[in-house]
């Protein structure tokens, strides 16, 4: 009987390696959603397969002691899919599903259904995206009964907008990607050097492509290559040239892998991580240093420039490291060659205090004191908890009683933590701008964070009346989500953002940057506006569970890309200072 297709590695002779079990997991998930399956079910697969690509021990280890179950994501159904396929590189649940469905039917259900894929397997033998591709252009896929020379046409359009775009995907999900494209292509013996480019290096809030540079020792370039095309979450591999491979991954992002020899590396990756915008403006700077500048690095007078790290490239065009946050085409080029440019950019290490979370009094998940715990875990020095106001009746906001009893709940809870916990509230900001609770109770609180959470369909001169309005109260307040968006599901309300920020700079008045992957507010071109006026912010986390107290780190990529400084971000400083600063 001949080997299946997932059976590649025979290391230490066990069958097959983390990647290719992850591989199979994946087929399996991708095959029973072509069957209709429960996506409960299929979802657990996908888990499984992620928690054997990013886990740091060893696979044979953990089946030899019977451990699969203390891996997230891996439950005993699996841990016992999992051992078979290790021990004996089959699954006889993948075999079945093989048996039932036509062969290539996962790449090909990413443009036909799965009836059709029957269809034109048994007509034309196809089992992959290339045999359906050669047999589209030669026209002989209208011949085929239940087809027609339209349905022709719009195969080969879909083929090539898969090639050419990406589904759209959050930035922390698309860093999750990201990791595990990495550690695969890590662990290649031909790779030197593998990082990502692109727009995930720049931490875009949306990405719908992949790029990834995985730079070779000399002649290992096909090796690299072959090791990128069986990266198990790969659906179908796009495009394949002697420098790159592009793939399909199961949610709809592209991933494309360059493989540049490793003296190249550096040039790469920088050509790479563009914008094209901020690459033209890079050139034009050379020339005026006496430079060229192409996707290979830098020339003098037609002898190469030795180019061993990114920041040699701006050395040699006499301008300070421009961070790939920045490198958007937004006026950082210009910045740097004046001398304008902020260096010191925030990070994620500066950040002391965990700003706005919620506990389980209002819409959290977990206690003060979890959450306190949680804090304590990160190492940091101070954290507001800021639960809804009584407006937000539908996130539980507090009435005064139960207010009262947070606070007792807030007492009890700092005799057991090293973390400072500081009152605050997450106030709603009501339609005509007022907050949600009387002066005196504001007054006992150590932070307010002012949020919009209702009536988001005012025109734009309402809602800006209403924010000025609330800006313009004299409590200290942050701020909160400033335009209530979600990325990709809810836009940013209207709003004539100069005059809210004057009024901002104006008043007593922070702006929060909002850690939540989701909301992401506000938009790096309104920190930049905010900032010139000299406005404080602070990098919040929104955060209604411990774990989500880890969303500071989106919140300073978003800081980043607003060219954000530590000394204009207040949750840098030590918690008496920051109290100060934000005294109600
Ligand atoms: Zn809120
Ligand atoms: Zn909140």
């Amino acid at each position: 009987m001949s080997a299946p297709p997932y059976l590649i590695s025979r290391d230490n002779n066990e069958v097959l390696d983390r990647f290719s079990v992850a591989r199979a997991l994946r087929e399996i998930a991708s095959l029973m959603q072509v069957e209709g399956a429960n996506p409960f079910k299929v979802r657990a697969y996908e888990r499984g397969a992620r928690a054997l690509e990013g886990m740091p021990e060893d696979l044979g280890t953990l089946v030899r002691e019977g451990r699969l179950t203390s891996v997230p994501g891996i439950g005993s159904a699996l841990a016992s899919t999992i051992a078979e396929l290790f021990q004996t590189g089959r699954s006889p649940q993948l075999d079945k599903l093989r048996e039932r469905l036509p062969p290539g039917v996962v790449e090909l259900s990413q443009v036909l259904s799965t009836a059709k894929v029957g269809a034109l397997h048994r007509a034309l033998g196809i089992s992959s995206l290339a045999d359906l591709e050669t047999a589209a252009r030669a026209g002989r896929i209208r011949d085929v009964k239940g087809f027609g020379a339209k349905t022709e046409q719009k195969i080969l359009a879909d083929i090539e907008a898969l090639r050419t775009r990406g589904t759209e995907i959050l930035l922390h999900e698309a860093t999750r990607e990201g990791d595990a494209l990495l550690a695969h292509l890590r662990a290649s013996p031909a790779v030197a050097r593998a990082e990502i480019a692109g727009a995930l290096r720049r931490r875009r809030e949306t990405i719908d492509r992949l790029v990834a540079v995985s730079a070779v020792e000399k002649g290992m370039a096909e090796d690299a290559l072959d090791h990128a095309a069986r990266y198990p979450a790969a659906v179908t591999v796009l495009e394949r040239d002697a420098t790159r491979i592009v793939m399909r991954l199961p949610d709809g992002l592209n991933a494309e892998v360059h493989v540049p020899p490793a003296a190249r590396f550096a040039t790469t990756w920088h050509w790479l991580t563009g914008t094209e915008g901020h690459l033209a403006k890079l050139k034009v700077v050379a020339e005026a240093r006496g430079l060229e500048m192409d996707e290979d690095g830098l020339t003098r007078g037609g002898r190469r420039v030795s180019v061993k790290e990114e920041a040699d490239i701006y050395r040699e065009l006499e301008l300070p490291f421009i961070e790939p946050e920045l490198r958007e085409d937004e006026g950082e080029v210009e910045a740097a060659v004046t001398g304008t440019l902020p260096t010191d950019l925030l990070r994620v290490e500066d950040v002391q205090g965990l700003v706005h979370c919620h506990t389980h009094y209002s819409d959290g998940k977990n206690s003060v004191e979890e959450m306190a715990r949680g804090a304590d875990a990160l190492g940091m020095k101070y954290m507001t908890i800021t639960d809804h106001s009584p407006t937000a009746f539908y996130a539980n906001g507090l009435p005064l009683d139960r207010l009262h009893r947070q606070w007792d709940d807030i007492a009890k809870a700092q005799e057991k933590v090293k973390v400072r916990l500081l009152r605050g509230t997450e106030s709603d900001i009501l339609a005509d701008g007022s907050l949600d609770y009387p002066d005196e109770v504001l007054g006992q609180l150590d932070v307010i964070v002012a949020s919009v959470h209702n009536r988001h369909k005012m025109d734009a001169d309402q809602m800006t009346r209403r924010i000025v309005a609330a800006m313009r109260r004299p409590q200290f307040k942050i701020w909160g989500h400033a335009l209530g968006r979600y990325v990709l599901t809810r836009p940013p309300f209207a709003v004539h953002m100069e005059k809210i920020l004057d009024a901002v700079a104006e008043s007593r008045a922070a702006i929060e940057i909002n850690g939540d992957p989701h909301r992401l507010d506000m938009e790096p071109r309104w920190v930049r506006m905010a900032r010139t006026r000299g406005i404080p912010f602070v990098i919040s986390t929104d955060a209604h569970s411990v774990n989500a107290l880890r969303n500071v780190r989106w919140g300073v990529d978003m800081a980043r890309r607003g060219w954000l400084t530590k000394a204009e971000v207040l949750n840098t400083r030590g918690v008496e200072e920051f109290r100060q600063a934000v005294r109600p």
